[in-house]
Protein backbone atom coordinates (compact mmCIF):
# COMPACT_ATOMS: atom_id res chain seq x y z
CA UNK A 1 0.00 0.00 0.00
CA UNK A 2 1.45 3.73 -0.63
CA UNK A 3 2.05 5.96 1.85
CA UNK A 4 -0.20 8.99 2.54
CA UNK A 5 0.19 11.62 4.02
CA UNK A 6 -2.79 14.05 5.64
CA UNK A 7 -2.61 17.88 5.86
CA UNK A 8 -5.48 20.21 7.80
CA UNK A 9 -5.36 23.83 5.59
CA UNK A 10 -6.04 27.13 7.98
CA UNK A 11 -6.95 29.06 4.79
CA UNK A 12 -7.21 29.06 1.22
CA UNK A 13 -4.28 30.16 0.69
CA UNK A 14 -2.30 27.16 2.32
CA UNK A 15 -4.24 24.96 0.91
CA UNK A 16 -3.68 26.00 -2.24
CA UNK A 17 -0.19 25.88 -1.82
CA UNK A 18 -0.18 22.68 -0.59
CA UNK A 19 -2.08 21.42 -3.33
CA UNK A 20 0.35 22.42 -5.56
CA UNK A 21 2.86 19.58 -3.92
CA UNK A 22 3.17 16.12 -6.45
CA UNK A 23 0.22 13.72 -5.83
CA UNK A 24 -1.68 16.18 -3.34
CA UNK A 25 -5.66 16.44 -4.03
CA UNK A 26 -8.05 18.32 -1.70
CA UNK A 27 -10.51 16.18 0.53
CA UNK A 28 -13.98 17.20 1.87
CA UNK A 29 -16.25 15.14 3.13
CA UNK A 30 -14.34 11.83 1.47
CA UNK A 31 -17.37 10.01 0.45
CA UNK A 32 -16.46 9.82 -2.78
CA UNK A 33 -12.64 10.02 -2.74
CA UNK A 34 -12.26 7.61 -0.08
CA UNK A 35 -14.14 4.91 -2.51
CA UNK A 36 -11.92 5.88 -5.63
CA UNK A 37 -8.90 5.43 -3.37
CA UNK A 38 -9.94 2.04 -1.87
CA UNK A 39 -10.59 0.97 -5.04
CA UNK A 40 -7.32 1.75 -6.26
CA UNK A 41 -9.34 4.08 -9.02
CA UNK A 42 -7.74 7.24 -7.28
CA UNK A 43 -3.88 7.11 -6.02
CA UNK A 44 -3.20 10.23 -3.98
CA UNK A 45 -0.12 10.61 -2.27
CA UNK A 46 -1.18 14.01 -0.19
CA UNK A 47 -4.84 14.74 1.52
CA UNK A 48 -5.22 18.14 2.03
CA UNK A 49 -8.30 18.13 4.32
CA UNK A 50 -10.11 21.75 3.50
CA UNK A 51 -12.88 21.25 6.01
CA UNK A 52 -11.60 22.92 8.80
CA UNK A 53 -11.02 26.49 6.55
CA UNK A 54 -13.05 29.31 8.40
CA UNK A 55 -15.40 30.76 5.91
CA UNK A 56 -16.13 28.20 3.54
CA UNK A 57 -19.01 26.89 5.67
CA UNK A 58 -21.08 30.03 5.36
CA UNK A 59 -24.20 31.38 3.76
CA UNK A 60 -23.81 35.24 2.75
CA UNK A 61 -26.31 37.23 0.52
CA UNK A 62 -25.13 39.00 -2.25
CA UNK A 63 -25.61 42.93 -3.14
CA UNK A 64 -29.02 42.02 -5.71
CA UNK A 65 -30.50 39.47 -3.45
CA UNK A 66 -28.54 36.18 -4.66
CA UNK A 67 -26.74 34.12 -2.21
CA UNK A 68 -23.03 32.92 -1.67
CA UNK A 69 -22.77 28.89 -0.04
CA UNK A 70 -19.66 28.40 1.02
CA UNK A 71 -18.04 24.81 -0.67
CA UNK A 72 -18.77 23.20 2.55
CA UNK A 73 -22.11 24.31 3.19
CA UNK A 74 -24.84 21.74 2.26
CA UNK A 75 -28.65 23.07 1.46
CA UNK A 76 -29.97 26.38 -0.12
CA UNK A 77 -32.73 27.61 -2.10
CA UNK A 78 -36.37 25.12 -2.87
CA UNK A 79 -34.94 23.77 -6.29
CA UNK A 80 -31.33 23.09 -4.55
CA UNK A 81 -32.89 21.85 -1.28
CA UNK A 82 -34.93 19.08 -3.27
CA UNK A 83 -32.60 18.11 -5.59
CA UNK A 84 -30.40 17.72 -2.30
CA UNK A 85 -32.41 15.81 -0.59
CA UNK A 86 -32.77 13.62 -3.14
CA UNK A 87 -29.36 12.58 -2.69
CA UNK A 88 -27.49 9.31 -1.27
CA UNK A 89 -28.41 8.86 2.47
CA UNK A 90 -29.01 11.11 5.29
CA UNK A 91 -25.36 10.06 6.77
CA UNK A 92 -23.75 10.97 3.64
CA UNK A 93 -25.54 14.04 2.97
CA UNK A 94 -24.08 15.12 6.28
CA UNK A 95 -20.39 14.27 5.19
CA UNK A 96 -20.32 15.55 1.74
CA UNK A 97 -19.63 19.43 0.79
CA UNK A 98 -20.63 21.16 -1.78
CA UNK A 99 -17.45 21.17 -3.61
CA UNK A 100 -17.41 17.33 -3.27
CA UNK A 101 -20.53 17.18 -4.76
CA UNK A 102 -19.78 18.95 -7.78
CA UNK A 103 -16.29 16.94 -8.38
CA UNK A 104 -17.55 13.50 -7.16
CA UNK A 105 -16.92 11.24 -10.28
CA UNK A 106 -19.12 9.39 -12.59
CA UNK A 107 -20.76 6.16 -10.82
CA UNK A 108 -19.94 4.42 -14.15
CA UNK A 109 -19.41 0.87 -13.19
CA UNK A 110 -16.43 -0.18 -15.62
CA UNK A 111 -14.44 3.49 -14.40
CA UNK A 112 -15.06 1.93 -10.96
CA UNK A 113 -13.50 -1.43 -11.35
CA UNK A 114 -9.80 -1.76 -12.08
CA UNK A 115 -10.47 -5.24 -13.03
CA UNK A 116 -12.00 -3.68 -16.18
CA UNK A 117 -9.00 -2.30 -18.43
CA UNK A 118 -10.82 -0.35 -20.94
CA UNK A 119 -11.87 2.98 -19.52
CA UNK A 120 -10.74 6.20 -21.01
CA UNK A 121 -11.76 8.13 -18.33
CA UNK A 122 -9.40 6.22 -15.71
CA UNK A 123 -6.90 5.26 -18.26
CA UNK A 124 -6.49 7.21 -20.78
CA UNK A 125 -6.23 5.34 -24.67
CA UNK A 126 -7.66 2.50 -22.67
CA UNK A 127 -11.23 1.85 -24.51
CA UNK A 128 -14.75 2.27 -23.22
CA UNK A 129 -15.83 -1.10 -22.27
CA UNK A 130 -19.69 0.59 -21.54
CA UNK A 131 -20.17 1.18 -25.33
CA UNK A 132 -20.93 -2.52 -26.17
CA UNK A 133 -21.40 -3.28 -22.42
CA UNK A 134 -23.91 -2.87 -19.71
CA UNK A 135 -25.34 0.91 -20.47
CA UNK A 136 -28.30 0.89 -19.06
CA UNK A 137 -27.57 3.92 -16.57
CA UNK A 138 -25.61 5.86 -19.84
CA UNK A 139 -25.79 8.64 -21.53
CA UNK A 140 -27.87 9.29 -24.34
CA UNK A 141 -27.09 13.05 -24.89
CA UNK A 142 -23.81 14.55 -25.62
CA UNK A 143 -21.26 11.14 -25.21
CA UNK A 144 -18.31 10.83 -27.32
CA UNK A 145 -17.01 6.96 -28.72
CA UNK A 146 -14.74 7.57 -25.87
CA UNK A 147 -16.65 7.77 -22.88
CA UNK A 148 -20.67 7.67 -22.44
CA UNK A 149 -20.47 7.92 -18.98
CA UNK A 150 -22.77 10.30 -16.85
CA UNK A 151 -22.40 13.13 -14.22
CA UNK A 152 -24.30 11.95 -11.15
CA UNK A 153 -24.93 14.97 -8.91
CA UNK A 154 -28.47 15.95 -8.14
CA UNK A 155 -27.05 18.94 -6.92
CA UNK A 156 -25.28 19.85 -10.22
CA UNK A 157 -28.45 19.62 -11.93
CA UNK A 158 -30.58 22.08 -9.79
CA UNK A 159 -27.43 24.59 -10.09
CA UNK A 160 -27.04 24.44 -13.54
CA UNK A 161 -30.85 25.14 -13.93
CA UNK A 162 -30.51 28.22 -11.54
CA UNK A 163 -27.09 29.52 -13.66
CA UNK A 164 -25.00 29.25 -10.76
CA UNK A 165 -21.17 30.56 -10.72
CA UNK A 166 -18.72 28.62 -9.27
CA UNK A 167 -16.00 30.72 -7.44
CA UNK A 168 -12.02 29.63 -7.56
CA UNK A 169 -8.89 30.32 -5.82
CA UNK A 170 -5.62 28.99 -7.39
CA UNK A 171 -2.00 28.82 -8.07
CA UNK A 172 -3.24 31.88 -10.76
CA UNK A 173 -5.40 33.56 -8.52
CA UNK A 174 -9.43 33.87 -8.10
CA UNK A 175 -11.92 33.37 -10.94
CA UNK A 176 -15.08 33.04 -11.38
CA UNK A 177 -16.78 29.53 -13.36
CA UNK A 178 -20.43 30.05 -15.29
CA UNK A 179 -21.84 26.66 -14.32
CA UNK A 180 -22.64 25.56 -17.87
CA UNK A 181 -18.66 25.95 -18.14
CA UNK A 182 -18.16 24.23 -15.15
CA UNK A 183 -18.43 20.72 -16.27
CA UNK A 184 -17.49 19.14 -19.52
CA UNK A 185 -18.80 17.10 -22.38
CA UNK A 186 -15.82 13.92 -22.83
CA UNK A 187 -14.97 14.84 -26.40
CA UNK A 188 -11.67 12.93 -26.77
CA UNK A 189 -10.65 13.92 -23.01
CA UNK A 190 -13.02 11.89 -20.89
CA UNK A 191 -10.59 11.71 -17.70
CA UNK A 192 -10.91 15.50 -17.63
CA UNK A 193 -14.30 16.10 -15.74
CA UNK A 194 -14.30 20.13 -15.42
CA UNK A 195 -12.52 22.83 -16.54
CA UNK A 196 -11.44 23.18 -13.30
CA UNK A 197 -7.30 23.98 -13.46
CA UNK A 198 -4.54 21.42 -11.20
CA UNK A 199 -4.78 22.83 -7.55
CA UNK A 200 -7.73 25.21 -7.92
CA UNK A 201 -10.03 25.14 -4.96
CA UNK A 202 -13.43 25.69 -5.09
CA UNK A 203 -14.37 27.82 -2.37
CA UNK A 204 -17.72 29.60 -2.60
CA UNK A 205 -21.22 29.02 -4.89
CA UNK A 206 -23.30 32.10 -5.85
CA UNK A 207 -26.65 31.97 -6.65
CA UNK A 208 -28.73 34.65 -8.64
CA UNK A 209 -31.49 36.48 -7.29
CA UNK A 210 -34.07 33.69 -6.49
CA UNK A 211 -36.50 34.41 -9.49
CA UNK A 212 -37.77 31.06 -9.62
CA UNK A 213 -38.68 29.93 -6.37
CA UNK A 214 -42.13 30.42 -6.39
CA UNK A 215 -42.10 27.97 -9.49
CA UNK A 216 -39.92 25.13 -9.23
CA UNK A 217 -39.97 21.53 -8.61
CA UNK A 218 -36.87 18.75 -9.22
CA UNK A 219 -38.01 15.23 -10.08
CA UNK A 220 -35.21 12.28 -9.82
CA UNK A 221 -36.32 9.01 -11.33
CA UNK A 222 -34.61 6.24 -9.90
CA UNK A 223 -34.62 2.39 -9.50
CA UNK A 224 -34.93 2.67 -5.62
CA UNK A 225 -37.01 5.51 -3.81
CA UNK A 226 -33.71 6.24 -1.72
CA UNK A 227 -30.21 5.41 -1.90
CA UNK A 228 -30.16 5.44 -5.73
CA UNK A 229 -28.52 7.59 -8.57
CA UNK A 230 -30.75 9.06 -11.02
CA UNK A 231 -32.18 7.60 -14.23
CA UNK A 232 -33.27 10.70 -15.21
CA UNK A 233 -33.74 13.93 -13.15
CA UNK A 234 -35.18 17.05 -13.85
CA UNK A 235 -34.61 20.44 -12.49
CA UNK A 236 -37.40 22.85 -13.56
CA UNK A 237 -37.83 26.93 -12.82
CA UNK A 238 -40.49 28.81 -14.28
CA UNK A 239 -41.31 32.91 -14.27
CA UNK A 240 -44.95 32.71 -14.48
CA UNK A 241 -47.00 35.33 -15.50
CA UNK A 242 -50.36 34.11 -14.42
CA UNK A 243 -50.94 30.96 -16.93
CA UNK A 244 -48.11 32.19 -19.89
CA UNK A 245 -44.69 31.46 -18.95
CA UNK A 246 -42.54 34.29 -18.77
CA UNK A 247 -39.18 32.48 -18.64
CA UNK A 248 -38.34 29.00 -18.58
CA UNK A 249 -35.25 27.26 -17.38
CA UNK A 250 -35.04 22.91 -17.63
CA UNK A 251 -31.72 20.97 -16.86
CA UNK A 252 -31.51 17.45 -17.08
CA UNK A 253 -29.20 14.85 -15.04
CA UNK A 254 -28.50 11.05 -15.48
CA UNK A 255 -28.43 11.99 -19.12
CA UNK A 256 -25.23 13.12 -20.35
CA UNK A 257 -21.23 13.56 -19.10
CA UNK A 258 -22.47 17.12 -17.15
CA UNK A 259 -25.89 18.44 -16.44
CA UNK A 260 -27.58 19.05 -19.77
CA UNK A 261 -29.67 22.29 -19.93
CA UNK A 262 -32.43 21.57 -22.69
CA UNK A 263 -32.22 24.91 -24.10
CA UNK A 264 -34.34 24.36 -27.21
CA UNK A 265 -37.10 22.92 -24.32
CA UNK A 266 -36.78 26.46 -22.43
CA UNK A 267 -37.25 28.53 -25.79
CA UNK A 268 -40.04 27.17 -26.75
CA UNK A 269 -42.13 27.11 -23.35
CA UNK A 270 -41.05 30.79 -22.77
CA UNK A 271 -43.82 33.43 -23.68
CA UNK A 272 -46.07 31.18 -24.18
CA UNK A 273 -49.58 29.91 -22.44
CA UNK A 274 -48.39 26.41 -20.46
CA UNK A 275 -50.69 24.09 -22.16
CA UNK A 276 -49.96 20.16 -21.95
CA UNK A 277 -49.25 20.10 -26.58
CA UNK A 278 -46.79 22.83 -26.38
CA UNK A 279 -44.85 21.39 -23.27
CA UNK A 280 -44.80 17.79 -24.70
CA UNK A 281 -43.37 19.49 -27.89
CA UNK A 282 -40.60 21.49 -25.92
CA UNK A 283 -40.08 18.00 -24.01
CA UNK A 284 -39.58 16.36 -27.52
CA UNK A 285 -37.26 18.84 -28.31
CA UNK A 286 -34.83 18.45 -25.54
CA UNK A 287 -33.91 15.38 -26.14
CA UNK A 288 -33.92 15.34 -30.54
CA UNK A 289 -30.49 14.90 -30.05
CA UNK A 290 -30.75 11.96 -28.31
CA UNK A 291 -28.59 8.78 -29.08
CA UNK A 292 -29.12 5.85 -26.70
CA UNK A 293 -27.05 2.72 -26.76
CA UNK A 294 -28.59 -0.42 -26.69
CA UNK A 295 -29.79 -0.75 -22.73
CA UNK A 296 -30.81 2.88 -22.77
CA UNK A 297 -32.87 3.46 -24.83
CA UNK A 298 -35.91 3.88 -22.14
CA UNK A 299 -33.67 6.88 -21.01
CA UNK A 300 -35.26 8.73 -24.07
CA UNK A 301 -38.84 8.55 -23.19
CA UNK A 302 -38.47 8.39 -19.76
CA UNK A 303 -36.98 11.71 -19.97
CA UNK A 304 -39.32 13.11 -21.97
CA UNK A 305 -42.23 12.06 -19.33
CA UNK A 306 -39.96 13.58 -16.65
CA UNK A 307 -39.54 17.28 -18.07
CA UNK A 308 -43.42 17.40 -18.53
CA UNK A 309 -44.23 16.09 -15.68
CA UNK A 310 -41.24 18.81 -13.64
CA UNK A 311 -42.16 21.30 -15.20
CA UNK A 312 -46.22 20.92 -14.52
CA UNK A 313 -45.49 20.56 -10.82
CA UNK A 314 -43.34 23.10 -11.22
CA UNK A 315 -46.10 25.26 -12.19
CA UNK A 316 -48.19 24.53 -9.87
CA UNK A 317 -50.45 21.24 -11.23
CA UNK A 318 -50.44 18.14 -10.13
CA UNK A 319 -52.70 15.89 -11.38
CA UNK A 320 -53.53 13.98 -14.89
CA UNK A 321 -50.57 14.48 -17.08
CA UNK A 322 -47.67 12.25 -18.20
C1 LIG B 1 -23.70 5.22 -1.58
C2 LIG B 1 -23.68 6.62 -2.12
C3 LIG B 1 -24.81 7.13 -2.71
C4 LIG B 1 -24.81 8.44 -3.23
N1 LIG B 1 -25.91 8.93 -3.84
C5 LIG B 1 -25.88 10.19 -4.37
C6 LIG B 1 -26.99 10.72 -5.06
O1 LIG B 1 -28.02 10.08 -5.19
N2 LIG B 1 -26.88 11.97 -5.58
C7 LIG B 1 -25.75 12.73 -5.45
O2 LIG B 1 -25.71 13.85 -5.94
N3 LIG B 1 -24.68 12.24 -4.81
C8 LIG B 1 -24.72 11.01 -4.26
N4 LIG B 1 -23.64 10.50 -3.61
C9 LIG B 1 -22.39 11.21 -3.76
C10 LIG B 1 -22.08 12.05 -2.60
O3 LIG B 1 -22.99 13.06 -2.55
C11 LIG B 1 -20.65 12.51 -2.89
O4 LIG B 1 -19.83 11.42 -2.50
C12 LIG B 1 -20.37 13.74 -2.12
O5 LIG B 1 -21.18 14.81 -2.56
C13 LIG B 1 -18.91 14.13 -2.27
O6 LIG B 1 -18.66 15.17 -1.35
P1 LIG B 1 -17.42 15.09 -0.39
O7 LIG B 1 -17.32 16.38 0.30
O8 LIG B 1 -17.47 13.86 0.46
O9 LIG B 1 -16.26 14.95 -1.48
P2 LIG B 1 -14.86 14.24 -1.36
O10 LIG B 1 -15.02 12.77 -1.49
O11 LIG B 1 -14.12 14.78 -0.19
O12 LIG B 1 -14.18 14.82 -2.69
C14 LIG B 1 -14.65 14.51 -3.98
C15 LIG B 1 -13.70 15.17 -4.99
O13 LIG B 1 -13.81 16.57 -4.91
C16 LIG B 1 -12.54 17.17 -4.63
N5 LIG B 1 -12.86 18.31 -3.77
C17 LIG B 1 -13.62 18.30 -2.66
N6 LIG B 1 -13.86 19.55 -2.23
C18 LIG B 1 -13.21 20.38 -3.10
C19 LIG B 1 -13.09 21.80 -3.21
N7 LIG B 1 -13.69 22.66 -2.35
N8 LIG B 1 -12.36 22.30 -4.23
C20 LIG B 1 -11.76 21.49 -5.13
N9 LIG B 1 -11.83 20.14 -5.06
C21 LIG B 1 -12.56 19.59 -4.07
C22 LIG B 1 -11.71 16.07 -4.00
O14 LIG B 1 -10.32 16.26 -4.26
C23 LIG B 1 -12.24 14.85 -4.74
O15 LIG B 1 -11.61 14.73 -5.99
C24 LIG B 1 -23.63 9.23 -3.11
C25 LIG B 1 -22.48 8.71 -2.48
C26 LIG B 1 -22.50 7.41 -2.01
C27 LIG B 1 -21.26 6.87 -1.35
Amino acid sequence: MDAISYERAGDVAGAVRAAQQPGAVFIGGGTNLLDLMKGGVARPVRLIDITHIGGLDSVASLPGGGIRIGALVREQYPLLSQALLAGASAQLRNMATVGGNLLQRTRCGYFYDPAFTQCNKRMPGSGCAALDGHNRMHAILGASPQCIAVNPSDMSVALAALDALVLVSGPSGERTIAFADFHRLPGDRPDVDTTLEPGELITAVDLPPPLFSAHSHYLKVRDRASYAFALVSVAAALQMDGERVQSARIALGGVAHKPWRANAAEQMLSGQPLSQATLKKAAAAALSGAQPRHDNAFKVRLAQRAIVRAVNRAAGYTGGVA
